[in-house]
């Protein structure tokens, strides 16, 4: 595998999904796994093991991932809500395992009907269960700090209670914290302080990841923050589906398409070849008929000469 400079961790299949009520057939959702991996993205967020009573778009979350983990070089990455959900996933043998944790307790109470103190126990267990799995086998396990930016419940979160946060789940034994802007709350300014205060806490080899909301149009300005800030791993997913029904023409997570753009174009090195992922979007299209995809890239297309060495030399 050749060098990359930014992870671009595609969260489409999961995030974006999850958020639409159209429920994609798994042969639907593999095609578009298998387009991804094969334009270069070496992440890819593939469901979410939820009752699937609750999420019925992710009930096929197993087959997904064995699947998903029969593809070259892809880094397969699930969400769990839970101890359950993890256990499911160890099952799988995915290779990454991620736990939303609400920092806005409110948020955390009406979604996981769990408590903050309870939310430490339960990322505790999961620690335990990782660390059971043989270390060749063993899946990378992080907590992604919810609602770090602002609740729709709460309004404000305190910055200091965010840091508290990670330093708790590190206890509880998880390898890494992420930042998650569910909301689409954040500014580069306050991406960029609140990068370093968690940093600071935790170690800046345990903050590597942010999972951003392009709700308010400020997505790639705080992916650039982020990255200005060392952050290497940045969610985004592609077309920006799950849009915010509150917010019309806003797109859900940061397009994958204009932030691979801006990447490349930077000289930052993705893997990801931006033609070949323009032309992932069409199973989208085909598959999600009435669901308005985002993106400035997709419609204008590249410049003239994009790709070319003089354009990319850093
Ligand atoms: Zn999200």
């Amino acid at each position: 595998m050749s060098e990359i400079d930014i992870l671009v961790s595609e969260v489409g299949p999961r995030d974006g999904l999850q958020s639409l009520s159209t429920v994609l057939p798994t042969a639907t959702k593999l095609d578009w796994i298998r387009a991804q991996a094969a334009a270069g993205c070496r992440e890819i967020e593939v469901g979410s093991f939820v009752p699937p009573k609750l999420l019925p778009q992710m009930a096929d979350t197993a087959e997904v991932v064995a699947a998903a983990l029969k593809i070259p070089d892809l880094t397969v990455a699930v969400l769990v809500p839970n101890l359950r959900g993890a256990e499911n996933a160890l099952a799988t043998g995915a290779h990454k395992i991620s736990i939303p944790f609400s920092v806005s307790e409110t948020h955390s109470l009406k979604n996981v009907r769990r408590s903050h103190e309870q939310m430490f126990e339960e990322v505790a267990r999961i620690a335990e269960r990782v660390r059971e799995v043989e270390p060749d086998r063993r899946p990378h396990f992080e907590a992604g700090l919810s609602t770090a930016f602002g609740c729709t419940l709460e309004g404000p979160v305190s910055e200091d209670l965010v840091v508290q946060s990670a330093e708790r789940l590190m206890e509880a034994g998880v390898a890494e914290v992420g930042l998650s802007d569910t909301t689409g709350y954040a500014n580069p300014g306050q991406v960029r302080r609140l990068i370093r205060k968690v940093r600071a806490a935790v170690g800046d080899e345990h903050v590597t990841g942010v999972h951003l909301h392009n709700t308010r149009g400020l997505g790639l300005a705080n992916a650039l923050a982020a990255i200005d800030e060392g952050i290497t791993t940045i969610d985004s997913s592609l077309g920006g589906i799950g849009g915010c029904p509150f917010a019309p023409g806003a797109s859900g997570n940061i397009v994958t398409e204009d932030l691979v753009f801006m990447l490349e174009a930077m000289g930052l090195r993705t893997g990801i070849d931006v033609e070949k992922l323009l032309e992932v979007r069409s199973i989208l299209r085909q598959a999600l008929p009435d669901e308005p995809l985002y993106g400035f890239v997709p419609d204008a297309g590249t410049p003239k000469g994009f790709n070319t060495d003089l354009n990319t030399a850093a």
